[in-house]
């Protein structure tokens, strides 16, 4: 059939016309939805932001990928130790990104550095998995204005990365994984600047940490609330001492929180390969995120931000669950105040152990007024473009 016999049978043919009229209106929506996706939401520098850099200020490999992400430098006037803090590792442990977003619009050290990556794995905050209902943003609202953040996922996009191996291999010890973890940021530090999307990103990450002198790290992550490991610290053995007296600083305050050792077989994991392949002591911190869990009801915006689940309530009371789960649940506000306190106990820890090299900071959103204020409350207003 020529295109002008196409043309003109559709011409006499009202239904077709409607149908392709239709097919269009489709792919351009779906179009636009997933091209929007890939847009990151705004961060705004702090007054404690002394200089913003990208990833690929480092390596330069990174320009122009969609792995290049920004990096916040808070530096204070007299000199001390680096501290580096990872959002994003998991971009759906959306608790991570937002302690990340709160210390780089509030925090400001007076000695010493914090390095803050809120977005680590950029890839994966453009995407949700298909068939789970997962909402792709979520809005905070504040004095200045509606704020918007994303919900991503565990991996890297399959768009940047793909086809996922049967077996993954990490790329040092040779230890093997089910296929899909060659695209999970957490599964292969220390990376490698020749393998693929996730593993590039890795190494790229440690190199900062390497050219910045970095002395400690966070990598603040969240799990669902039937998994044993939340609410916890994981330490690699030589971050032991301060991540022991960072728990039990949080637990004198009322915050229950666990700790344990970073397994030494368990390869790929930030608080094993930093431990192991740089200076830093390195430290990884989990909260609790019924949006993420098997038990969860409706997956919406309110799960997402609110973190109320009446499934959730009935899986505490058969003690199915890892942590207390009440009808109040465990809102957004509440994990993000557990990373913020974290990290104000990890430096005091920090500071005790290493006199000569402390971080001292000031503006940390302190963890009852970010539960009874709000999270938009420690938001900026994001600047006119
Ligand atoms: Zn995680």
């Amino acid at each position: 059939m020529t295109m002008k016999r196409f043309f003109d049978d559709a011409f006499h043919r009202p239904r077709a016309l409607l149908l392709i009229a239709a097919a269009a209106a489709t792919a351009i929506a779906s179009g636009a939805m997933f091209l929007s996706m890939h847009e990151a939401e705004p961060i705004v520098a702090g007054p404690g932001v002394t200089s913003q850099k990208m990833l690929s200020d480092y390596v330069p490999a990174m320009a122009g990928t969609p792995a290049d992400t920004p990096v916040f430098i808070l530096e204070g006037a007299e000199p001390g130790g680096t501290a580096l803090v990872l959002g994003g590792t998991h971009p759906q442990e959306i608790s991570g990104l937002m302690g990340a977003v709160l210390m780089v619009e509030n925090a400001t050290p007076q000695r010493g550095r914090i390095i803050v990556l809120p977005q680590a794995n950029r890839s994966g905050f453009t995407h949700t998995d298909p068939l789970e209902g997962f909402p792709h943003t979520y809005k905070i609202e504040t004095a200045g204005g509606t704020r918007w953040f994303r919900v991503g996922m565990r991996l890297t996009n399959p768009v940047h990365q793909w086809p996922d191996p049967d077996l993954h291999l990490h790329p040092q010890s040779g230890e093997r994984m089910v296929g899909w973890e060659s695209r999970n940021l957490n599964r292969n530090f220390p990376g490698d600047p020749d393998g693929r999307y996730t593993t590039r990103l890795n190494a790229a990450i440690v190199a900062l940490a390497r050219a910045e002198g970095v002395d400690i790290v966070l990598d603040m992550h969240e799990a669902y609330p039937e998994y044993p490991i939340i609410n916890m610290l994981v330490a690699h053995e030589r971050a032991f001492e301060i991540a022991t007296l960072t728990m039990i600083g949080l637990q004198t305050r009322g915050i229950a929180m666990d700790l344990m050792a970073s397994p030494p077989a368990l390869r790929g994991l930030s608080h094993r390969e930093f431990g192991d392949h740089t200076e830093a002591f390195a430290i990884l911190s989990e909260t609790a995120n019924p949006a993420m869990g098997r038990f969860r009801g409706r997956t919406d915006e309110a799960l997402v931000v609110e973190g109320k689940d009446v499934n959730y309530v009935r899986a505490a009371a058969l003690d199915r669950l890892f942590v207390p789960f009440d009808e109040n649940g465990h809102p957004l506000r509440e994990r993000t105040a557990r990373q913020l306190a974290t990290i104000e106990e990890m430096l005091i820890a920090y500071n005790e152990a290493n006199p000569d090299k402390q971080v001292e900071v000031s503006g940390i959103p302190a963890y009852q007024a970010v539960i009874d204020e709000g999270i938009g409350r420690f938001l900026l207003p994001v600047p006119a473009q």
